[in-house]
């Protein structure tokens, strides 16, 4: 028997994201402003509006069916590097979760694997880049260590890591992105895309906290 997310409490995650991105949008599209162009906080809120209306019109069957919509959403709606990066991401973690019937521990450190794997692929972005994938991979790695942990648990160590990842990022030059243009004048601003995995990350531990599924 294991502890597994139910596709309620997935449904939870995506939700809590976007309302999460709702609420700091101001505060993303602040730091896009000090090192890009001023718009990932209306560019993340805009696509997961769109993301919470393409849910209501067909709600997906399973989770591979719901983050497999999150991401077309994503790529399709949001302009910018963040559109295709983010639904990368989550067209990856759909896929990883096909045919899985329980969205356990093991389960969602494939996918979130996965998906950060989609992102590399895509944005070719190293650690250290002060790119979204300095909050990525680390919250990857805890999610991994955490092993036997609860989904709860393990996402609450995820989330920990993706924010200190986000908040590492500050003292960090740019070498990917719009922000790469700044040079040196990118030190001392936390990434954006960073910032949105942080939330990403917390909305997960939210919607995951005390899972107890058969
Ligand atoms: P744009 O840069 O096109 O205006 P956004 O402002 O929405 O798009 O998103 C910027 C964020 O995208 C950055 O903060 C960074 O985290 C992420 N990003 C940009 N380029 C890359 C890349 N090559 N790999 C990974 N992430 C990237
Ligand atoms: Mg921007």
């Amino acid at each position: 028997m294991t502890d597994a997310l139910s596709l309620e409490q997935l449904r939870a995650w995506v939700d809590g994201f976007a309302a999460s991105v709702k609420e700091h949008r101001e505060e993303l599209t602040e730091l896009d402003s000090a090192i890009g162009d001023a718009d990932h906080g209306s560019n993340m809120d805009r696509g997961l509006r769109a993301v919470g209306e393409a849910l209501e019109a067909k709600p997906p069957a399973d989770a591979a069916a719901l983050f497999t919509t999150v991401g077309m959403t994503l790529v399709s709606k949001v302009g910018g590097a963040s559109g295709p990066l983010f639904g990368t991401f989550f067209m990856r973690v759909g896929q990883a979760l096909k045919g899985v019937d329980a969205v356990d521990v093991a389960a969602l450190t494939a996918a979130l694997e996965a998906g950060t794997e989609g992102v590399v692929a895509r944005g070719k972005a190293e650690a250290g880049d002060k790119t979204m994938y300095d909050a990525l991979a680390p919250a990857v790695a805890a999610l991994r260590e955490a092993g036997a942990a609860s989904p709860g648990e393990a996402l609450a160590a995820a989330a920990s890591a993706a924010r200190a990842g986000a908040e590492a990022t500050v003292p960090l030059q740019a070498r990917k992105g719009r922000a790469s243009y700044l040079g040196e004048r990118s030190i001392g601003h936390q990434d954006p895309g960073a910032t949105s995995v942080a939330l990403l990350l917390e909305a997960a531990a939210a919607a995951g906290g005390g899972a107890r599924a058969t």
